[in-house]
């Protein structure tokens, strides 16, 4: 069997990182308004206009920047997989409350098979989803390589928030796609999840990659 070689990224050697103060000439930043969610938390694009920065704002040694880019975004998404389980959390509680407050037919629905299955794949997901943050906040912690596990977490728990607030919506029936609850809510804040610090796609070609040893990325 022929030796398979990673690929090498020439497009990541010679950049480096810079940490700009705001006040710099050249900066400016736009605010992205009209988000589907996540609207308590203002975004903004950021402009860098021959901008001069000193060599004294640099991050980490020359060459650097893209490694410290990628090492910062690894840790980055256990946070985002982290903010996850709490969106699942928050579907499992308000689908299982309202399962056992709502009645129908005389009785409440959580009393329906087809309401526990819902409820059920919901709970498996946050537990699945949990354990996965966990083992990646771990490997941080005893100072072990985290990446794979961070983006395992990351694409896992991501789609799972989804799946849950999709669900929690199901569970609510109409009531789930009015903002008198908030399972709506967690709908719009998760959709983003799957988007953003890497999407479930390059997650999984950095899992594909680590798994065969053999580069994906174009
Ligand atoms: C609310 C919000 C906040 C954000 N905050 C930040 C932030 O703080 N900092 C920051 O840097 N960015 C931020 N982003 C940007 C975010 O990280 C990007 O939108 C995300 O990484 C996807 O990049 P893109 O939008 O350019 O999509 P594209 O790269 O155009 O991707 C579009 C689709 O093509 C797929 N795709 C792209 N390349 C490949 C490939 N090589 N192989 C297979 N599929 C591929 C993607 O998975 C996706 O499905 C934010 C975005 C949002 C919506």
């Amino acid at each position: 069997m022929p030796a398979v070689r990673a690929h090498r990224r020439p497009r990541a050697e010679g950049v480096s990182a810079f940490l700009v103060p705001t006040e710099t000439l050249g900066f400016s930043r736009t605010e992205i308004k009209g988000k589907l969610g996540l609207r308590g938390q203002a975004t903004a694009e950021l402009a860098f206009d021959a901008m001069r920065v000193p060599a004294s704002t640099r991050l980490g040694a020359e060459g650097d920047g893209f490694k410290i880019a990628m090492h910062s975004l690894d840790k980055g998404r256990v946070s985002v997989a982290a903010g996850c389980v709490g969106i699942i959390a928050g579907c499992l509680d308000a689908a299982v409350s309202y399962s056992r407050e709502r009645q129908q037919f005389g009785r409440p629905l959580a009393s329906f098979q087809l309401v526990q299955d819902m409820i059920a794949d919901i709970s498996v997901d946050a537990d699945a989803a949990r354990l996965l943050v966990w083992r990646a906040a771990d490997l941080i912690d005893r100072g072990e390589p985290f990446g794979v596990a961070a983006s395992k977490a990351k694409y896992f728990a991501s789609e799972a928030a989804v799946r849950a607030a999709n669900l929690a919506i199901q569970v609510f029936g109409g009531y789930g796609y009015v903002d008198e609850y908030p399972v709506q809510k967690y709908m719009r804040d998760a959709r983003v999840m799957t988007l953003y610090e890497g999407t479930s796609q390059i997650q999984k070609l950095l899992v594909g990659r680590a798994e065969t040893g053999v580069n994906a990325f174009v």
